[in-house]
């Protein structure tokens, strides 16, 4: 074998092989070169799914034309002249090999002018082998002209999909583009048709009309916007209400320093914010914005830039967890946020970040009614109910009403200041119980009772391992349990909370939570997805009848719980319908 250097044609294509695996790749390149150009108007027109034509047009600052050259070669960047510049990167490219790759697998035009030249320059690329510059007609800006690629790279061209499934990839780049920089104007043809036309966006509400453009109106309607700073970073977006959730993490967007990332890291800790309120395989929906210092993070992680390395990944990790925990649990966002003319107060604009007192509980779920002052939901119905201010007199009564009947065995109808309540007790009781147990399990207090018989049952020989493996965890959730044999354990106690449940159910439930997470995803989780199966059996089933006291106990219970609106599946709790909206029901008042 003989050692050989690779020609530079050759080492551009491999690398093309990193940087342009597909059209989509090739567009993300431009745009980020036009972005880092200050351009605030992209043009993209587009032919074949990319593969016949990219074009990208902006107005930034253009190349010299003794630069054009320079531009199309390996290791050429303007962006950084220094190791310390890499790490505290502000621009989205640094790496000087997007255009020699893009060039070297494609037949490539580069037509620009700077501000105080008269007219533009041109250079053309043919897989590689570049033209000399020539004058050329252009406003101030750049343009970029991708033709025929792979043309050159038959093994690369084999790996394309159809020209529909390119085209959707390079809509999904253009989009995240567009959603981190809503200050710039970006327009999208296909095939002579226009797809995206989004006008600049600087206000709170021109950059909701461009996620509405990009993620749907539903997600909007059911989204609400927060910003919250800490540990020296700043985390912003729009958080879709948890019964908005969706089978596929399609709508999850996550930008550091305003680059699109696809980061496990946030979207684990996003994810984890939701966990209290989304159990099991739904997928939240929501676009956040994380700034922090560009020293902070490194971008160099990846040839295509799209994952990123926190340095403190940890305190990143949990700032961006609790704030969305927070925000979820401040201020309910299941409500509509653009109701038609008869919506009910309590659903018109909320904002989100009047967070309630969270209250400790010691009254047990079937004491009386008491005191309803400062408690969570109070303060949310206000800051709900803000424009239509409460009258005097509806000071008495509580926020969820009082208690009128039964219905269907399932639901609790009850009567507030403003009309009708409808309440779904096993839902809201799963949460209560739910928070309860949660609170109670956090400061070590679980309270446990003894059986007075012990139970023995069989279970899979996994579970039988998880019973020893997290006995700890086990008994901080009041369960006492001891494994009898490779496929047998015995339960001695079960939670006070949970007295008279089905303990063998309960307990095999809660043994393939753990099991399941072993070795996975960390205890917290587990811990949480195990209190969501404890709270589920404790719950009050459908079907039991309930004293108007007890009803009354469960809306007391209801205002003082924090993230009552859903239950642990993402499910409401409850919903009312207000006197007006029974008027416009019957024609009254008009
Ligand atoms: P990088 O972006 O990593 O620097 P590229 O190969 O993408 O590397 O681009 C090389 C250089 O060409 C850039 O550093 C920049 O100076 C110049 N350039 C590329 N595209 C544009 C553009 N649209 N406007 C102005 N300058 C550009
Ligand atoms: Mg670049």
């Amino acid at each position: 074998m003989t050692i050989r250097v690779l020609p530079s044609q050759l080492i551009d294509q491999i690398a093309a092989g990193e940087v342009v695996e597909r059209p989509a790749a090739v567009v993300k390149e431009l745009v980020e070169n036009a972005l880092d150009a200050g351009a605030d108007r992209i043009d993209l027109e587009i032919e074949a799914g990319g593969t016949r034509l990219i074009r990208v047009l902006d107005n930034g600052c253009g190349i010299a034309q003794h630069e054009l050259g320079l531009a199309l070669a390996r290791h050429a960047t303007s962006k950084i002249e220094s190791l310390d510049d890499l790490e505290a990167l502000d621009t989205l490219g640094f790496r000087g090999e997007a255009l020699p790759s893009i060039a070297s697998v494609s037949r490539l035009r580069l037509t620009s002018r700077v501000q105080d030249s008269a007219h533009g320059w041109s250079i053309a690329s043919d897989g590689g082998e570049t033209s000399a510059e020539r004058p050329a007609a252009h406003p101030r800006g750049t343009s970029v002209e991708v033709r025929d690629l792979f043309y050159n790279t038959p093994a690369r061209r084999k790996f394309l999909r159809t020209e529909r499934t390119e085209q959707s990839h390079l809509e999904d780049v253009v989009k995240n583009l567009a959603l981190a920089r809503a200050d710039v104007e970006f327009s999208l043809k296909h095939n002579q048709r226009r797809v995206l036309q989004l006008p600049k966006a600087l206000e709170r509400g021109e950059r909701e009309a461009r996620i509405a453009a990009i993620c749907g109106a539903e997600f909007l309607e059911h989204g609400r916007y927060f910003e919250r700073t800490g540990a020296g970073m700043r985390l912003e977006g729009w958080l879709a209400a948890p019964t908005y959730s969706r089978a596929q993490p399609d709508a999850q967007f996550t930008f550091v320093n305003g680059r699109f990332v696809r980061d496990k890291l946030l979207r684990h800790a996003v994810r984890l914010g939701y966990g209290d309120v989304l159990f099991q395989a739904r997928q939240p929906a929501y676009v956040v914005f994380l700034t922090l210092d560009p020293k902070r993070v490194d971008v160099n992680a990846h040839p295509a830039k799209i994952e990123v390395r926190f340095r403190d990944s940890r305190l990143v990790h949990d700032f961006v967890f609790r704030t969305v925990e927070q925000v979820l649990a401040a201020a309910p966002i299941d409500a509509p946020r653009a109701p038609p003319a008869s919506a009910s107060v309590f659903h018109a604009g909320s904002s989100v970040g009047t967070a309630g007192e969270s209250h400790q509980s010691t009254l047990g779920f079937g004491a009386g009614p008491t005191a309803p002052d400062y408690l969570p939901l109070y303060a949310r119905l206000h800051a709900r109910a803000a424009d239509a201010p409460l009258q005097v007199e509806d000071r008495d009564v509580p926020p969820l009403g009082f208690a009128l009947a039964q219905l269907g065995g399932v639901y609790v109808l009850a009567e507030n200041a403003r009309g009708l309540i409808i309440v779904d007790m096993h839902a809201a009781h799963e949460r209560i119980t739910y928070e309860r147990m949660k609170r109670a399990v956090n400061e070590n207090r679980v309270e446990s009772q003894a059986l007075l018989v012990p139970i023995t049952c069989k279970v899979s020989a996994p579970a039988a391992e998880a019973a020893e493996e997290f006995a700890a965890e086990i008994e901080r959730l009041g369960i006492g349990l001891v494994r009898r044999g490779p496929a047998e354990v015995q339960v001695t106690a079960v939670p006070a909370l949970l007295t008279g449940c089905d303990a063998t159910a309960l307990v095999r439930e809660i043994l393939a939570d753990f099991a399941g997470s072993a070795g996975g995803t960390g205890v917290k989780e587990a811990s949480n997805e195990v209190l969501a199966t404890m709270a589920c059996h404790a719950a009050v089933r459908a079907n039991r009848r309930l004293t108007l006291a007890e009803m009354d106990a469960l809306l007391r219970e209801m205002e003082r719980t924090e993230r009552i609106d859903q239950c642990n599946h993402g499910r409401p709790t409850w919903t009312s319908v207000t006197l007006a909206e029974l008027d416009a029901l019957f024609l009254r008042g008009r």
